[in-house]
């Protein structure tokens, strides 16, 4: 269930503004907005996890398939 307090949820949803690299049905990825270094983005399930250390195994599966 999307979160209304989440940055990623809002981003998801499409009210946060992002540049936005690829999405798909469970995937979105985009240019993070303080970047570490040049080329830094994020990719993020759709769906909301909490953490994905409280939510590894679906977290993790999604990751996985990723690259598949
Ligand atoms: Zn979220």
């Amino acid at each position: 269930m999307p979160s209304e307090t989440c940055i990623f949820c809002n981003i998801v949803s499409g009210e946060g503004p992002c540049v936005q690299l690829y999405a798909d049905n469970d995937t979105t990825a985009f240019m993070d907005k303080y970047p570490a270094n040049d080329g830094h983005c994020l990719v993020i399930p759709k769906a909301h996890y909490h953490t994905i250390f409280r939510d590894a195994a679906r977290g993790l599966r999604f990751a996985r398939t990723q690259g598949d």
